[in-house]
């Protein structure tokens, strides 16, 4: 059974005759190319890829199981040859714009119905060969966070130490996946900080927070290191931070409601008199992209299946002092958490 078996299958629950693939990730899942204009339509029997010429070559050593078309650039005219009746359009995808172009190019007969995320809830569920991916792209990016507290902190400015965390993941021959956040002491409190010019101070907490991607699938993981003595204030967070990280990572497993294991988190925090300050999700999924679903958070929708692959991620915030959050990247399995990030959570101090 292919990807695009199942997509038909999810086309036969919403009553699609047929779905205009237009998100290129998603288009790359289905149909295994990378270039950057593709089309791919999905309907019964129906398994049409299209591209324009400068990309004829690559497609006909990447797509598989779909006839490859040539079309001209802009690739809707041509999708819209092969569609009939009630058809499916990525809604989160495509720009007003491209809609009102697919619209004009259809037979009179056809509908255009906004399909929402079907693809993306197959990519959910990883296979296999995905999940080596997501683990060898973890495995290098652990050996790269791993560096970190060995080359020291304090002195060195955040941008020069995100700067060699990147190296070091090309060197290795993968790329991040997001750009590396680096965050000392107050800048931790801001949970998406840029790296900055300001040295690292000694004292004080280190948020770093980097993936590395393996053949298209990424990897993302946090952790947080000393730059010497903390104070009680610091040290009490941390330990609550891992202590709840480590909890939630248990109720990781099949069945369980993505909205309760962020919950379990949540109110762990809450307990602690500090609720206020973790204000993001527990964790996301991971995969083709670094933010995919399943999302574990107040807003979550169902549960955890076999082959997710998500994050667990708590984080306290204290504004203006120091940020804490540590983040595992985890294979859900129907027995408990397959935890692949490997680099150590207890508190490590380094220079
Ligand atoms: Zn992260
Ligand atoms: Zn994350």
């Amino acid at each position: 059974v292919t990807r695009a078996d199942r997509l038909e299958d999810l086309l036969r629950e919403s009553e699609l005759e047929a779905l205009v693939v237009t998100n290129l990730v998603n288009v790359r899942y289905l149909t295994g190319y990378t270039g950057t204009n593709g089309v791919a339509v999905v309907g019964e029997g129906l398994r049409v890829f299209l591209t324009d010429f400068r990309y004829m070559t690559q497609a006909a050593a990447q797509v598989q199981g779909f006839d490859v078309e040539q079309g001209r650039q802009d690739l809707l005219e041509d999708a819209a040859k092969h569609v009939s009746g009630r058809v499916g359009f990525e809604d989160h995808a495509m720009t007003v714009r491209a809609h009102e172009r697919l619209s004009g190019f259809v037979d009179e007969g056809v509908k255009l119905v906004a399909a929402g995320r079907l693809v993306e809830r197959l990519r959910a569920v990883k296979d296999e060969g995905e999940l080596r991916a997501i683990r060898a792209a973890a495995a290098l990016a652990d050996e790269v966070l791993s560096g970190v507290p060995e080359r020291g902190l304090a002195g060195r400015t955040e941008r020069e130490v995100a700067f060699e965390i990147e190296t070091e993941m090309r060197r290795r021959g993968a790329e991040p996946s997001f750009p590396s956040i680096v965050a000392g002491g107050a800048n931790g409190a801001l949970p998406h900080h840029s790296p900055g010019d300001d040295p690292i101070a000694r004292d004080t907490l280190v948020v770093v927070d980097m993936g590395a991607v393996v053949d298209g699938y990424s990897s993302d993981c946090t952790r947080t290191f000393a730059t010497g003595a903390l104070g009680d204030e610091a040290s009490a967070v941390y330990e609550l931070v891992l202590g709840t990280q480590v909890a939630a990572l248990e109720r990781v497993r099949a069945g369980e409601a993505c909205v309760e294991v962020d919950a379990l988190a949540r109110e762990r925090i809450a307990d602690a008199g500090q609720g206020e300050r973790f204000g993001h999700g527990l964790g996301h999924g991971v995969g083709l992209e670094v933010h995919e679903a399943p999302t574990l958070s107040r807003a979550g929708e169902g549960e955890l299946r076999a082959g997710h692959v998500v994050t667990v991620e708590p984080g306290v915030y204290v504004p203006g002092e120091f940020g804490v959050r540590i983040e595992d990247l985890v294979v859900v399995t129907e027995d408990g958490p397959e935890v692949l990030s490997s680099v150590p959570k207890e508190l490590t101090r380094t220079s």
